[in-house]
């Protein structure tokens, strides 16, 4: 059961690594990955319910940011989203990542789309609008059965990818990133050759690949979400702290296998890892 609380926010845009600035209109994300990063916020928020069962909905989202950007000049990048999906389900009701983009857009800001959802289909109008708007897809795996345990409410690998693939066809920039790839999991040759596989002859403009980092109560979530039926084998040989020879060979082999099929498929030059 999904808890939504409404609430108000004081600013939107904050200072980031990731790109000038971060925009996030929900606090909590249903899609409910096992192995998302964002759950340390819990720590900041006095929820009863577990990660991926509560979303704080910024009901005041738009209003905010149109205060705050006439503070900032120009062009600047802001990604969305960092601590949610910004086009998860509730999304469809409320339409709050939606006014921001187009806000932003308006306002001649740079904006880098995350998702996993093909709710963004929906937004297509604005991003096909502008020029400097980029959408990418996060993809893990093309298993289905391991995608429907790993990332359960997320849209299928497959629909994630056509969406990339329509965009294109509107003349939308596109990137993918492909992360975490979960040792055992994720890093299995059969599971990259089916990833650059269906990657071969999509026009992206870069492929991002990224190494599970077990934080925060990541590895629990996915002990907790693993230790069942076929995936009852989860081992803690990659675990950072406790066995970092193994985590330094799960990251190296990582790179080695990635650009092993990137090569394959002639997609070696797109690919920037983020470790
Ligand atoms: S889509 Fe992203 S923010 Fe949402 S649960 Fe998955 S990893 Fe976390």
């Amino acid at each position: 059961m999904l808890k939504v609380r409404e609430t108000t926010c004081k600013t939107l845009l904050n200072k980031s690594k990731l790109a000038d600035f971060t925009l996030n209109c929900y606090v909590g994300c249903s899609h409910r990955c096992l192995y998302c990063y964002a759950r340390y916020m819990k720590k900041f928020k006095d929820r009863p319910e577990d990660w991926g069962y509560f979303v704080d909905v910024k009901i005041n989202a738009p209003e905010i940011l149109a205060k705050q950007i006439t503070k900032i000049r120009p062009p600047k990048e802001v990604f969305m989203s960092s601590i949610c999906d910004g086009w998860q389900p509730l999304e469809a009701r409320y339409k709050l990542s939606r006014a921001c983009l187009a806000i932003l857009l308006e306002a001649g800001f740079e904006v880098s789309i995350l998702t996993k959802s093909s709710l963004i289909l929906r937004d297509f109008d604005l991003l096909e609008a502008y020029k400097t708007p980029s959408l990418g897809m996060t993809i893990t795996t093309l298993d289905r059965n391991l995608q429907k345990v790993l990332e359960p409410y997320a849209s299928e690998t497959t629909e994630r990818i056509n969406t990339l693939k329509k965009a294109q066809g509107k003349g939308i920039k596109t990137w993918m990133f492909l992360g975490p790839l979960l040792p055992e999991f994720c890093d299995t040759k059969a599971n990259l050759e089916a990833i650059f596989r269906a990657l071969e002859g999509l026009n992206l403009d870069r492929i991002y690949v990224d190494r599970l980092n077990p934080r925060w109560g990541v590895l629990e979530s996915l002990k907790k979400g693993l230790s069942r039926g076929e995936y009852a084998n989860f081992r803690l040989l990659f675990y950072k702290s406790t066995n970092p020879a193994r985590y330094s060979d799960y990251s190296r082999q990582l790179k080695d296998k990635t650009l092993e099929y990137a090569h394959q498929f002639n997609l070696s030059d797109k690919v920037t890892f983020c470790f």
